[in-house]
């Protein structure tokens, strides 16, 4: 059996798994990076319109802090908000000394446009490609430093304890399945393991997402025993391309896009979505508004809008936007210069993740997580755009550097079950999860093994007999189980959602998970069999949409990302706390934490979010 050993594992190699890498390194550890990609191939490269720091004068992180706390609707917990804003700048600043080719004005100073949300245009782009240069810039410096990559390993499980309550479990390491060679090896990491496995958008069927965004950490960490915090919190980017999903950058509505309804109203303003604001709302208030004006029969081709950026002209366009133009031509057929982009609200971001806190912890001993996968909670239940990546590198940097032993302030934001809200009437739920019909393959010693290597050995030999018996035998193709999921979820857990079509979904994924048990591989062959690591992968789809789509059911107001056809009021008495899910052997267990409003140096009140 092949084990490799290192002080440090960071499973994933996009801008949260590099940053924490870094960092790991930083702190003098033997770091490797285990990746299904490589590194520059990571989601973070598509990301385009920025990354907010406050670097001006006039603007400073308190102002961002509270632009954060407001956009989460206040379900963001203020010491990991503070966090993210107190770090941003020194982080991008780093960025900058690293090579990062930032946008510029004439003056040679880093430029920044306004985006949705934020009281101070404090959103730094590198054109609008932000995240390719980001990827580029740290992988760089991965290079450098000889940190040791090992891509084309899918990471399929966690090597953790086996003890009753999670919060006594610990974690050495990981099961990977290396897609060259087909074996299935163990990585053990003798100091901690960072997931940074990024987005889960394939639960849906119009997604920004890649189709690598399957929710592998969580689903993962989710089963071995750590919590997912706030699932239910999905954000629907406003202007996606119809036919395909893919995104087009806030940054255009930043630099002054305009919104068109079918009647060439700008309906924003018009019909008072946000009077103030405008197109620049925050996202969610943007997606809603769009949809609304298709509902009341002012979508173009009953479907999507229109975004307009004609009149910013060719030079604007060309500078700050040009990578716009591509994608609008390639995957719509629409010249922008030329003529309005169609545009609709589509998957493209979870503000719910694996429970951490802002040092990346999570409650099993040697497990970490950063980036997208992660819920520290910096977004609470809408994400400001820009602010995801700036996340990365300063919660992947945390990660790292405590996962490498660095002595570091404790963190504030508590984690696990014992977290949980002593408030009884909150551990109410008007669903009954019931069985998942699952075996027990929780974590991974099955015994309580104590000997560190011993627990990953026996964790990749549970592995190597799983996907054996996948590769082996005749059963369902996995692909029409993935399908069916993505359209429940598209149909009935999207930007506007009742109590009828959540149970539908549930029941859906209930049936999904059934079909699963007869799921078989149709490819035997061992090497590059992606027929294998979809397979693996639709698995955790169904856990991810399954807490989803619990956490919304469950949670009856209205809140950020969050509509309820029911609940048409943000209720702050009853639901002002977080959506926890534990996997408990198969039948998940709902409860709630409270969410943190005490700041650093101010309490954060809730208000009527207007924008
Ligand atoms: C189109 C688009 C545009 C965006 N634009 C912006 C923006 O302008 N500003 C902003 O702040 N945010 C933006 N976002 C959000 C932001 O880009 C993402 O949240 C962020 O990049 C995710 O980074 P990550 O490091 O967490 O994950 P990723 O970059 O997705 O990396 C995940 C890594 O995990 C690895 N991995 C996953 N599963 C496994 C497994 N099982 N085994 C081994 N390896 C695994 C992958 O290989 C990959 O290396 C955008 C998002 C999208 C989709």
């Amino acid at each position: 059996m092949t084990l490799h050993e290192h002080d440090v594992i960071v499973v994933g190699a996009g801008g949260a798994g590099l940053r924490a890498a870094i960092a790991a390194h930083e702190e003098g550890a033997d770091v490797a990076m285990v990746t299904k990609l490589h590194p520059v191939r990571s989601h973070t490269g598509a990301a385009e319109g920025g990354i907010n720091a406050a670097l001006r004068d006039g603007d400073d992180w308190e102002l961002h802090a509270y632009d954060t706390m407001k956009g989460s609707d206040y379900l963001g917990d203020a010491p990991a908000i503070e966090t993210l804003a107190q770090d941003a700048p020194e982080e991008v600043i780093q960025l900058e000394h690293w090579g990062m080719p930032f946008s510029r004005e004439d003056d040679g100073r880093v430029s920044q446009r306004p985006f949705g949300g934020l009281s101070f245009p404090r959103t730094t782009y590198a054109g609008a490609e932000t995240g390719h240069h980001l990827l580029h810039t740290m992988y760089e410096q991965v290079v450098k430093r000889g940190i040791q990559v090992y891509d084309e390993f899918y990471v399929s499980e966690l090597a953790v304890t086996d003890h009753d309550d999670p919060e006594d479990r610990e974690c050495h390491g990981v099961v990977a399945y290396d897609i060259k060679s087909g074996e299935v090896v163990g990585f053990r990491a003798t100091d901690g393991v960072v997931l940074a496995t990024g987005g889960d958008g394939q639960v849906f069927d119009h997604t920004t997402n890649a189709v690598a965004n399957t929710g592998d950490g969580p689903a993962m960490a989710y089963r071995a025993g750590v919590p997912v915090e706030d699932m239910e919190f999905v954000q629907f980017h406003p202007t996606t391309l119809p036919s395909t999903g893919v995104l087009i950058s806030e940054g255009v509505r930043g630099e002054g896009g305009i919104l068109y309804n079918d009647e060439g109203e700008r309906f924003m303003f018009e019909y008072g979505y946000a009077s103030n604001a405008g197109e620049l709302a925050s996202r969610d208030v943007v997606a809603r508004a769009e949809l609304t004006e298709v509902n009341n029969g002012r979508g173009i081709n009953d479907e999507y809008v229109h975004l307009d950026m004609r009149h910013l002209g060719d030079e604007r366009i060309y500078d700050r936007l040009e990578n716009i133009i591509h994608l609008a031509e390639d995957f719509e057929g629409v010249n922008p210069v030329e003529e309005p982009m169609p545009v609709k609200p589509g998957q493209h971001y979870h503000m719910g993740g694996i429970e951490t806190n802002e040092n990346g912890q999570t409650c099993i001993d040697g497990l970490y997580a950063a980036g997208e996968c992660a819920c520290a909670s910096v977004h609470g239940s809408n994400r400001l755009g820009g602010n995801a990546l700036p996340e990365l590198i300063v919660l992947g940097a945390r990660a790292g550097h405590h996962a490498a032993g660095k002595d570091m302030e404790t963190a504030q934001v508590p984690t696990g079950p014992s977290a949980k809200s002593e408030d009884e009437t909150s551990l109410e739920t008007p669903v009954s999860p019931g069985e998942v019909g699952v075996d027990d393959d929780v974590v991974a010693d099955g015994g309580a093994i104590a000997d560190p290597k011993a627990v990953v050995e026996n964790a990749v030999e549970r592995e190597r007999q799983r996907i054996e018996e996948l590769l082996e035998r005749d059963g369902t193709n996995h692909a029409e189980i993935r399908e069916d999921l993505q359209k429940a979820m598209t149909e009935n857990v999207n930007v506007f959602r009742n109590e009828e079509g959540l149970k539908k979904a549930l029941e859906v994924i209930r049936e999904c998970r059934e079909r699963y048990q007869d799921v078989a591989v149709a490819d035997p062959s061992r090497t590059f069999n992606t027929d294998l690591i979809h397979t693996i992968e639709t698995r955790n789809l169904i856990d991810i949409a399954e807490t989803i789509t619990l956490g919304a059911l469950a949670r009856e107001e209205f809140r950020g990302a969050h509509w309820r056809q029911e609940h048409q009021e943000r209720k702050d008495d009853e639901w002002l706390k977080h959506t926890m899910i534990s996997w408990n052997g198969g039948s998940p267990d709902l409860y709630y934490k409270p969410v943190i409003l005490e700041g650093e140096n101010k309490e954060y009140e809730p208000k009527v979010r207007s924008y």
